[in-house]
């Protein structure tokens, strides 16, 4: 288990989080946050740093930004998507003519925006395996952006090794923790530069909203990815803010539970004679398993399985009473979705599997039913 994340610290930061607010109250105050709509503030005179206007501050995200930062021990700003989020980190950090490293197995759509936008703007750009990370000439990128455990294949690479030759090289390392949350790994603790999520996965966790943040300890990068928020105008609704803050109460008591769940089904699955090969972290066996338990302080709510094939997956899915067939994941629901649709490189008959907050006898009863019909 990695040592930048104790089970104590982690108890310490879901303790302090739900006494966030209540701490900094004064009488008469509102419990609960209430959500800000406003567009304007008065504002008579000089603005002497005062909230001005609703496209740079808001107090809803400022309550939400609060609580990200104790989850992330480090400044964070929030953006109204996973993607959101990216964008910022990547146009803050990239200008024409530099290098960019992204891994070629993780979410599709960073890929897509490297393609569609960095490259006409001449950034270039170098894809890899996740695996394979660490073998790149890591000194010769101005940032490299890394996925660990990889969506969807569940690939890890060494964070703390590849952070470390990027700055040596003057670079910028940027990890996608979306699959982990603060809760079960801790980047900028591996010494990474950027964090960024999306906080529409476990973080919401009830499948209503979509959010997402970037995480920093450096000044100079946090004020960039600030400023990319004001003047792109890539805003969080209030709405949004408030559903998200109210989710990130319940996120430890969920993911834990989730990746318990994920941990005592994944070997029951794996030796199911229709499951021709599973990946989870947690598996001994699972080539990602030594560097997991290295850097990882949990092992994840994502199961990857793969079964003969696409009708014999898409009837498993279908078949399962507990399992809604749905993109994304990190819903309180289970969900499963093959991958393939999506065109990932996959087999055609792997399932991305992600365990909810249903007790676990039942939701493995449902499952290792519905891989029973299929074999028939
Ligand atoms: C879902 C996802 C994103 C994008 O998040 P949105 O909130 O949908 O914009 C980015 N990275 C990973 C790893 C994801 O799973």
């Amino acid at each position: 288990m990695s040592d930048q994340n104790t089970p104590d610290e982690m108890h310490q930061r879901a303790a302090g989080l739900l006494h966030l607010r209540g701490q900094g109250l004064a009488k008469g105050d509102p419990m609960a946050l209430p959500i800000t709509t406003s567009s304007m503030f008065h504002l008579p005179g000089d603005p002497d740093g005062a909230p001005g206007y609703g496209r740079v501050d808001n107090p809803t995200w400022e309550a939400l930004e609060h609580a990200l930062a104790l989850l992330e021990d480090a400044e964070c700003v929030a953006f109204p998507s996973g993607m959101a989020a990216i964008s910022a980190a990547l146009f803050a950090t990239l200008k024409t003519g530099d290098r960019l490293l992204i891994p070629s197995d993780g979410y599709y759509v960073t890929r897509a925006l490297g393609a569609e936008f960095l490259a006409g703007l001449g950034v270039e750009i170098t894809e890899r395996p996740t695996t394979e990370m660490a073998e790149a000439d890591l000194h010769s990128f101005d940032v490299v952006l890394l996925e660990s455990p990889s969506n969807p294949g569940l690939d890890l690479c060494d964070i703390a090794r590849i952070s470390k030759s990027v700055r040596a090289g003057g670079g910028v390392t940027i990890v996608d923790n979306t699959t982990m949350t603060p809760f079960g790994q801790r980047p900028l603790d591996l010494g990474a530069d950027i964090v960024v999520a999306s906080d529409t996965k476990a973080p919401g966790g009830h499948s209503d909203l979509l959010m997402g943040h970037v995480a920093t300890r450096d000044e100079k990068l946090l004020a960039r990815m600030r400023d990319w928020r004001k003047m792109s105008g890539a805003i969080v609704s209030p709405h949004a803010a408030w559903a998200l803050h109210r989710g990130l109460e319940t996120l430890e008591l969920r993911f834990t539970r989730m990746c318990d769940s994920a941990g005592w089904l994944a070997p029951r699955l794996a030796a199911h004679p229709a499951v021709m090969s599973l990946r989870y972290p947690g598996l001994p066996k699972d080539p990602s398993y030594d560097l997991a338990r290295q850097q990882m302080s949990h092992m994840g709510f994502l199961i990857g399985l793969t079964l003969a094939d696409k009708e014999t997956a898409e009837r498993f899915i279908e078949g399962c009473p507990l399992l809604r067939p749905a993109t994304s994941f990190g819903g309180v629901h289970s969900s499963a979705e093959r991958r393939k649709r999506w065109g990932d490189e996959v087999a055609d008959g792997f399932v991305r599997l992600s365990v909810g907050c249903e007790p676990k006898q039942v939701l493995a009863a449902e499952i290792l039913a519905s891989l029973d019909r299929i074999q028939r």
